[in-house]
């Protein structure tokens, strides 16, 4: 009787023991293979060049993290973080834009917004509390101080003119109180701001009216959080589109009557007699000034190439609608992967063309490689290596295929142009603010 209540105790725990092997088993290949996935991801990200941040990231403290996966969860972007052996990872840290949802999801604290790696810095201009440069006189405001983000670069661009006038720097007859460079979200709170202050101000635009948002496609999911906007109040958005928000901008830019001037670059800051500045755009028009707000985010000017008929609308650095050009003689010049992906974007619908100066892509990400070789063997779309543009006209290019050779001509419509950007370290050098390389370096908010 003994042996048999001590053989069915044996057979219960026994099958218990089973399940909860099985249980665990399961689980575990699960998270197995969850992990495998992510590692998969991070092989991806590290042979495109998507798994260095290029700005604002989170950076996770191994040891306190207990993989909740919160920041996952939390994340409005798609793959940027992961779970790989129940602790967090970065996946496509370049494509984190920095919204810290992350950062306030970890009920551990483990995650720090950081910016610049151990082995790769970024440069971060010198910036007080005030919003203020090394150079009395010059502020800074929004993502190029390193803290990116539609509200935080509205709340920035509002704070900054607010300690320009705490700073009482008498006015001057004749010069200007506040000029703004740049038109973003940081660019435009403060034009408002300076409005509802009673300044003089100018606001210089080198591209169009709403910064980086205005790059944004337009089917895109903006996400955002309520912000007050000067003159207008709360604006309650969460997640809206790139057109709202910039109508938002120009219903309440017109409202009052405010004029904000597009293509037009800021080329050089000269400090002058007063404690004024004098301010050169590229076009050659000088402006005298009392304050000047850098918005003028992190994200660069692109490069001309410095060819006759550059100046014509059909010439473009990037590509917004690819959607809305159709049947078109089209030239791309360039080839990273920006060069590639408009050329690709543009082929089924139009006669594309793609110019470069090199015999041979180098550093291509993997996808774009195999999808150009792909659209080069199927002739969607021609590609002129070894080839120079020379100059644009209204129905045609000329260009030079070999260094020594003729110049050619090729039927056109359109040219879009990537040959890299100039970032904005040298123009704020150039302008007296100090800048330093930071190597991981966590950020708090209005650093
Ligand atoms: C793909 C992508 C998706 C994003 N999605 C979101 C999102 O969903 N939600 C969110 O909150 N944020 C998002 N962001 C981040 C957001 O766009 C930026 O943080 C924000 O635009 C920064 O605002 P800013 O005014 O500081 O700079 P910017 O918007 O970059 O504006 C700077 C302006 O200065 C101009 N400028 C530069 N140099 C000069 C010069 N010398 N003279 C004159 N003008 C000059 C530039 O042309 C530009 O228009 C995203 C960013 C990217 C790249």
């Amino acid at each position: 009787m003994e042996d048999e209540v001590f053989l069915e105790q044996v057979i219960v725990y026994g099958i218990v023991f089973l399940l909860c092997a099985i249980v665990i088993f399961f689980y575990t290949r699960k998270k197995r293979v969850k992990s495998e996935d992510v590692e998969k991801k991070v092989h991806i990200a590290k042979e495109e060049g998507l798994f260095e941040p290029v700005s604002l990231y989170p950076h996770i403290d191994l040891k306190s993290c207990i993989g909740s996966a919160a920041c996952v969860a939390d994340c409005p972007e798609k793959d940027i973080l992961g779970i790989v052996d129940g602790v967090a990872t970065v996946i496509n840290t370049a494509n984190c834009i920095g919204h810290g949802a992350c950062f306030h999801a970890c009920p551990v604290e483990a995650i720090s917004l950081r910016i610049g790696t151990e082995t790769r810095g970024v440069d971060l201009p010198h910036v007080n509390q005030n919003f203020e440069t090394n150079t009395k006189g010059i502020y800074i405001a929004g993502e190029l101080g390193g803290m990116g983000l539609i509200k935080n670069s509205v709340e920035q661009g509002q704070q900054a003119i607010d300690s320009i006038v705490k700073s009482k720097k008498p006015s001057k007859p004749n010069v200007i109180d506040v000029l703004i460079v740049g038109a973003g979200p940081a660019g435009i709170s403060a034009t408002l701001a300076a409005k509802k202050h009673g300044l003089t101000s100018v606001t210089l635009e080198q591209d169009s009216l709403g910064g980086t948002v205005y790059t944004f496609p337009r089917s895109k999911i903006v996400m955002t959080a309520p912000m007050d906007l000067p003159l207008y109040g709360k604006a309650k958005l969460y997640d809206t589109s790139k057109d709202e928000l910039l109508q938002l901008w120009k219903k309440v830019i017109t409202e009052h009557d405010i004029k904000i001037t597009e293509n037009t670059k800021v080329e050089q800051i000269i400090p002058i007699e007063n404690d004024t500045f004098k301010v050169i755009t590229l076009m050659g028009d000088e402006y005298i000034c009392n304050h000047i707000l850098l918005a003028i985010g992190r994200r660069g000017t692109p490069r001309k190439l410095n060819v006759p008929g550059e100046e014509s609308t059909k010439v473009a650095y990037r590509l917004l609608e690819p959607e809305r050009i159709k049947n078109k003689k089209v030239l791309v010049v360039g080839g990273g992967d920006s060069a590639i992906e408009t050329v690709l974007l543009l082929k089924d619908e139009n006669e594309a063309i793609l110019s470069y100066r090199k015999d041979k892509f180098s550093r291509l990400k993997p996808k774009n490689k195999e999808k150009i070789e792909q659209a080069i063997n199927d002739k969607s779309v021609k590609v002129i290596y070894n080839s120079n543009l020379v100059s644009i006209h209204d129905d045609h290019v000329m260009i030079t295929i070999n260094e020594n050779d003729q110049p050619e001509k090729l039927d056109n419509d359109l040219v879009y142009i990537f040959a890299g950007g100039e970032l904005p370290t040298g123009f704020l050098q150039k302008s007296g603010v100090n800048i330093t390389k930071r190597f991981g370096y966590v950020m708090k908010r209005h650093d």
